[in-house]
């Protein structure tokens, strides 16, 4: 009983400590019912992912110890932090991963930690928990391991063996806003790590196309979470860093996470959290580098190098390139296409679909659910025309933009998630 009662007091701490960490694309579930406690997952550290098939699971999402000796200054588990400290041990967690997996309550789990005597010996603990799952107890859920950068490339390459996915967080975008709060951390050292893994994956798929069996290397490849206003890098410093490790690294995502402030934080951290639009807004220009075919150089348009909070990325480079408009939805390439606002990427696939059989009236693209609110002033349709005096106008922007509304949680879940814009 007491022995329980320990685990469930580090669990509430380790859950909640993890909860910071956003690289497994949600950081909590709302999936209960209010005041609910029978299949409530609240509370206990379990949140959602998607798998590279498009699957969304359920994880155990908690630190195997929320102790460490760094002192990253945006970490409410920095080593000067007087926050409640607890420590699973390798078998706590394979007990607990087990018996959440067997009630139903969980497909999966996200394990992370502060660091613990040295990078070296924190994989080895993280490496163990997952090598124990697969070998003693034949697991096959998933399993996302946070990689700690400076670990020796051989625990690196071991925690590949059993984990699905590997994430190495960047945490901050640049090297010098690394040096301002998070000190012990270099950026070389994060790219390298990346680097390794990348290389492993690469080995991997040659090794295969080439007839071989090799054991599978963290076949849903890696991620990492940047996080944003903790200083005051601008978007587009941001956007860099991201392209750099999709391009460089081939990271299946970066996910950004709004600062949230501390307690006893250096005077350096600001007092308040980023508005959460702005996380939000990141999340579609990324998805604009990874398959609108923007460059990063032409998402952000304003002068202080910020995305416009009040609309969209896509409408805001549109705005300011209304030359490029109307394009005809019937005659247009892809790449026209992906460039107005309002039409998603989804939507031009349907509609490079269709326009082999038709041409496309006004009311088609109302049926596939364009935002045509947004759209009808960027294209041409057989039946819709817009007069260039209105691309011209000196408030299209207000004419178009949304109304100005709280933005929840879930919406920047949401747009994580899905790339319609
Ligand atoms: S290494 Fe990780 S857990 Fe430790 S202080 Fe830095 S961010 Fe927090």
């Amino acid at each position: 009983m007491k022995e329980q009662r320990s685990v469930d007091r580090k669990l509430a701490i380790l859950a909640d400590a993890a909860k910071y960490d956003a690289s497994c694309a949600s950081s909590g579930s709302k999936s209960t019912r209010k005041g609910s406690k029978i299949g409530s997952t609240e509370g206990m550290g379990i949140c959602h992912s998607y798998t590279p098939d498009g699957r969304c699971v359920s994880l155990l999402k908690i630190l195997l110890t929320n102790y460490c000796i760094y002192d990253c200054q945006y970490c409410v588990n920095r080593v000067t932090s007087d926050t409640p400290r607890a420590r699973f041990s390798v078998s706590e967690v394979v007990d607990l991963t087990m018996e959440f997996y067997k009630r139903n309550y969980i497909e999966g789990l996200f394990l992370s930690s502060g660091i613990i005597q040295n990078s070296d010996y924190t994989m080895e603990q993280l490496t163990l928990v997952a090598k124990t799952l697969r070998t003693d107890h034949r697991f096959g859920g998933y399993i996302h391991l946070k990689t700690i950068p400076g670990a020796a490339e051989e625990l690196i390459t071991e925690a590949g063996l059993w984990a699905d996915r590997l994430s190495v967080n960047i945490e901050l975008p640049t090297e010098l806003d690394l040096k301002q709060l998070a000190p012990e951390k270099k950026k070389p050292q994060i790219v390298t790590a990346m680097s390794g893994i990348k290389e492993k994956i690469d080995e991997t798929k040659e090794d295969r196309k080439s007839g071989m069996k090799p054991p599978k290397f963290a076949p849903a490849g890696q991620s990492t979470q940047m996080i944003v206003g903790a200083t005051e890098t601008p978007d587009d410093e941001i956007l860099k860093t991201a392209d750099e490790l999709y391009t460089g690294q081939r990271l299946r995502r970066v996910y950004y996470s709004a600062y949230s402030p501390i307690p006893h934080a250096d005077a350096l951290l600001p007092g308040k959290s980023p508005p959460l639009i702005r996380e939000h807004r990141l999340y579609q220009a990324d998805w604009l580098l990874r398959f609108y075919g923007f460059d990063v150089n032409e998402i952000v348009v304003r002068e202080d190098r910020n995305l416009d909070l009040e609309i969209d990325p896509k409408l805001a480079w549109a705005l300011q390139q209304r030359d490029y408009f109307p394009v005809d939805v019937n005659t247009a390439s892809r790449e026209q296409l992906l460039r107005i606002p309002g039409i998603g990427a989804r939507n031009v696939k349907r509609i490079l679909s269709i326009r082999r059989h038709k041409k496309l009236r006004t009311d088609d693209l109302k049926k596939l659910r364009v935002a045509w609110k947004r759209a009808k002033s960027f294209v041409i349709t057989v039946d819709h025309n817009p007069a260039l005096a209105n691309l011209d106008r000196s408030d299209l922007k207000q004419l178009i933009a949304p109304k100005e509304r709280q933005l929840t949680l879930f919406e920047t879940f949401d747009a994580a998630l899905k790339g319609e814009l």
